[in-house]
């Protein structure tokens, strides 16, 4: 069967959000619908074999009415202009939701980071860097990591820039940087560290009697990379057991709980977590359906779907990818009173340090880990409140109304709200 792509995904879910939008401006909430502006470059790369290959870059900018554009480089093989564009609409929202002063933006390369020599990487990101020229900048739009681009990049990121604008504190033009570059302590872990944060106040406020905090739950996570393992270790240092895990290439699981640190090392020194002892192996597909407690995907899009959305066996889903529910599926858990913390809420912990490392930055300031840590766990704390407060809302004001009953539409229709009152505080120009 032929799954909606994130594209048209993104926009469906755009679309049923501003159903229940208060009147705005005629045609100002469509004009949401497409990106500011849209960035193609081809370029050559000399590779480590002597030859010339030609790469393609992307960088969107969505919107930037709240503030300069964010959003991470994505270095894939399968990496698309609409999936750019639809990744940047939902920084847009992601940024308004948590309440950073960004607008959405995403970029990236075509390119398998796997079959690429660390000095060939080095002259696409500078090449691609040097490209995007005037494009990104410390007040205009902000990169940072994504999926298959690290600390290592962004640094290479600033570098690029910085060559190419002596004499200034470039050091805000990128977010998750080595920390001896400008980056922020606890940035590397803080999307995984925000989806617990947000877990754990969701729990507080709508878990039943019998599971309000993390102790004893049941985990599922889908993904063994930055995020979904530092969300692992983190639910397990809250007392919960991570049961099963995946990487792309298959998961593991054991009822009683898997040692982390085992299974990190187990992957670094084979390659992968199949195999390793003490647990089962399991195909990615079958791993989303174990009976757990909290199931979270932390891989790639368009994983829960509507032909497996039936036979999930979680009690709550918590989106730590981007888009990783389709709206069918989304349709599919509501009604069968599975709710889902949606990415822009869930994963907005790493957009949301991304701006305390440009806070610092501008202030030549360094923060402790705690205090970064501190601001984060309030920033996600409210951020839940705030959503749990609209759903309710919601759901008294459209009782028979799948659509409404769901968290992401909550969540959408308010950061929706938020760039449509700042755009028509600020005015269409001229
Ligand atoms: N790539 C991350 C995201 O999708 C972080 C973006 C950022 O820090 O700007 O939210």
């Amino acid at each position: 069967m032929t799954r909606p792509s994130p594209q048209t995904q993104g926009l469906l879910r755009f679309l049923d959000a501003t159903r229940y939008l208060a009147e705005f401006k005629k045609g100002l909430v469509a004009h949401f619908a497409n990106p500011k502006r849209v960035l193609t470059v081809c370029f050559p790369v000399e590779m480590d074999d002597g030859s010339v290959r030609s790469f393609l870059g992307y960088r969107v900018l969505h919107n930037n009415v709240l503030g300069p554009g964010k959003g991470g480089l994505r270095f894939h093989p399968e990496l698309t202009l609409e999936e750019v564009s639809s990744m940047a609409a939902l920084m847009t929202w992601k940024c308004a939701l948590i309440g950073v002063p960004f607008g959405g933006a995403k970029g990236g390369v075509v390119c398998d980071t796997k079959q690429l020599s660390d000095g060939e990487l080095r002259r696409i990101t500078r090449r691609f860097i040097s490209e995007l020229g005037d494009n990104i900048g410390p007040h205009t739009d902000i990169p940072a990591p994504d999926m298959y681009t690290d600390e290592k990049i962004m640094a290479l990121v600033y570098d690029t820039y910085d060559t190419m604008h002596p004499g200034r504190n470039n050091r805000p033009v990128v977010t998750g940087k080595p920390i001896d570059h400008g980056g922020s302590l606890g940035r590397r872990d803080a999307t995984g560290a925000g989806v617990v944060f947000a877990t754990e106040q969701f729990l507080r406020l709508q878990g039943s009697d019998v599971s309000k905090d993390l102790g004893g739950q049941r985990i599922v996570v889908q993904g063994f990379g930055k995020v979904g393992l530092a969300a692992a270790q983190l639910f397990v240092s809250r007392g919960a057991k991570v049961i099963g895990v995946s990487d792309s290439q298959g998961g593991i699981m054991n009822p009683d709980g898997i040692d982390l640190e085992a299974a990190e090392s187990y992957k670094q020194s084979t390659g992968s977590l199949s195999g390793m002892p003490g647990t089962s192996n399991l195909k990615n597909e079958d791993l989303l359906l174990l009976e757990c407690d909290i199931l979270v995907p932390a891989a790639t899009a368009s994983q829960i779907h509507a032909s497996n959305a039936e036979k999930l066996a979680c009690r709550l889903v918590v989106e730590a990818a981007n888009d990783p529910v389709t709206p069918e599926a989304d349709i599919i858990l509501q009604e069968r009173g599975i709710p889902v913390l949606p990415d822009i809420l869930a994963n907005a912990g790493g957009v949301c340090v991304s701006y305390f490392e440009w806070v610092q930055n501008i202030q030549n300031q360094r923060w402790s880990e705690q205090e970064v840590t501190r601001r984060l766990r309030q920033r996600m704390q409210q951020a839940v409140v705030a959503v749990l407060q609209r759903h309710q809302q919601m759901l008294e004001k459209h009782p028979h109304d799948p659509h409404a009953g769901m968290l992401r539409t909550a969540a959408l229709t308010m950061a929706i709200e938020n760039v449509t009152c700042a755009t028509l505080e600020r005015g269409i120009w001229p």
